[in-house]
């Protein structure tokens, strides 16, 4: 067999799975169709670790329940920021403060003990640039917020610097059955294996045909913007509002000390309309304040861990939830528990659970500045004027395992063109490091996937760039 485990899908869970289950002795890979890992959680993500109170559905609370609470461990482990800024349910009218009292009494029917109805005072109290009427609100203190890519590429680096094979712009065509095994097929190669854990369940592979799961999403759509940091509308925790028809309205401060802001509809409303509803909790948006608009499938499906085909050794993960980042390390456990059951493998004695140490310069003291420029001069050029990157940072995050080879992969690592310019001042700058240091040419070099190339054509005048 070519591999004990193949993971088909680097998204989160693919990568936290392939982490988990490097610990054991087994030959594991990853294939991944994008040219990076963990590309829809860079893209779109409102960075939310839930804690089970907001879901009606019982099993997928106790997955994020799971999920909150192993987040302090693996994030101090792996270095990724995390905070709990814990939540606040606001009720303005009659039927949404009944809504409230029946989340409360879920929560406690479940075991949820650290949740609190509070009168409008203690909220204002709390939170003193709410400047809305309220009737009543629901705390709950587990709530926090995170940088999800971060922790995807913390899981994968991890995994990667203990011999995870990470395939990388490889489609998996199809899985078929073998003795003892699977074949699994993509466009470039044909892999046997003993198991495999499949994270891209609606795709239609013909082992899958029967038990083929549509993706039928009635969950509506997600329309959020990203306010920038101001004063007036900051709030330290995240602000939810619910009403009868199922519609949620919430803000949340991000790590980078932004705020966004959220409404998920079934109804097709534009960006005005988005605005207004926000401006129930914030009381009114400054347009000059919004970095960014956007609107994305909002998917509230259970997450099924489906291991019916465990006796031939497959795995599948089906659903699609807007809780997933928050489940990812408790669905990575159980799946890892299945995986050692059914291959009997034992740990390895030479795992390494430590991340590679990586500088982040804008968070640096000037002795700390000083000492690392001291090691290394590129530490002392900065590239990104707007977000304190520097060319030490952009190199790293290149040559670091699973390091970035595009544009987006260098973004997303180290923040730079995240600023006010967007990249105005220093796109051409990152786009030639990359060619230097992965030894292309700058017109070779891609945005985030095949042919979106920054640079065209040279310009002729010149001999050389
Ligand atoms: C708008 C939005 C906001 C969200 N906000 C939050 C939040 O605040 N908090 C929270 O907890 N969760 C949130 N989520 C949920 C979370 O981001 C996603 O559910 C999660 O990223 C899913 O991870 P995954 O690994 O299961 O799937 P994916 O990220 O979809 O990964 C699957 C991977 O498989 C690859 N792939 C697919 N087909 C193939 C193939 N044939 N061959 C090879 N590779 C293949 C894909 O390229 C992809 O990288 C949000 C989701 C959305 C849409």
């Amino acid at each position: 067999m070519d591999y004990d485990v193949l993971i088909l899908g680097g998204g989160i869970i693919g990568c936290a799975v392939a982490y988990e289950i490097s610990k054991y002795n087994l030959n594991i890979a990853v294939i991944e169709k994008d040219y990076d890992i963990a590309d829809d959680v860079a893209l779109i993500n409102t960075a939310m670790i839930y804690d089970g109170v907001e879901s009606e559905d019982t099993l997928t609370a106790r997955l994020e329940r799971m999920g909150n609470k192993m987040m302090d461990t693996i994030t101090a482990k792996f270095n990724v920021p995390f905070k709990r800024c814990g939540s606040l349910i606001i009720a303005q009218t009659d039927e949404e403060a009944a809504i409230i009292e029946k989340t409360y009494n879920r929560a406690i029917d479940r075991g949820t003990k650290d949740v609190l109805i509070l009168e409008p005072k203690y909220i204002y109290e709390m939170e003193p640039n709410l400047n809305v009427h309220i009737e009543k609100g629901l705390y709950s203190k587990n709530t926090g917020v995170i940088c999800p890519f971060d922790l995807a590429l913390a899981y994968g680096e991890v995994a990667f610097d203990n011999g995870v094979k990470f395939r990388l712009e490889e489609e998996v065509i199809d899985i078929q059955p073998i003795s003892k095994g699977f074949r699994v097929v993509t466009n470039k190669n044909k892999f046997t294996c003993k198991m495999v854990i499949n994270t891209t369940p609606s795709e239609n592979y013909s082992i899958v045909n029967e038990k083929k799961l549509e993706v039928n999403n009635n969950g509506g759509i997600l329309k959020y913007i990203l306010l920038d940091n101001n004063e007036k509308q900051k709030f330290s925790h995240a602000l939810f509002m619910f009403n009868a028809k199922g519609e949620r309205i919430y803000t949340l401060p991000t790590i980078e000390g932004d705020t966004v802001a959220a409404v998920s509809t079934k109804d097709n409303v534009n960006y005005n309309e988005v605005v207004d509803r926000i401006s129930k909790i914030t009381n009114g948006v400054d347009n000059m304040d919004v970095k960014m608009f956007l609107d994305w499938p909002f998917f509230d499906q259970p997450i099924v861990i489906d291991d019916s085909g465990i006796d031939d050794g497959l795995i599948q993960i089906k659903g699609k939830h807007y809780g997933q980042i928050t489940m990812t390390p408790a669905i990575a456990n159980i799946v890892c528990e299945s995986v050692v059951s059914k291959m009997q493998c034992n740990l390895k004695k030479d795992f390494n659970d430590k991340r590679r140490e990586s500088y982040k310069f804008r968070e640096m003291s000037d002795e700390e500045r000083k000492s690392i420029i001291s090691v290394d001069e590129k530490y002392g050029k900065i590239i990104c004027a707007c977000e304190k990157v520097t060319e030490g940072e952009i190199v790293d995050a290149i040559r670091r395992p699973l390091g970035a080879r595009t544009v987006e992969g260098v973004k997303r690592r180290t923040g730079a063109a995240f600023g006010n310019c967007q990249g105005a001042h220093c796109l051409n700058k990152i786009v030639s490091i990359l060619a230097r240091e992965t030894n292309k040419k700058m017109t070779e070099i891609v945005k985030d996937s095949k042919n979106s190339n920054i640079v065209l054509y040279r310009i002729k005048e010149f001999d050389s760039m």
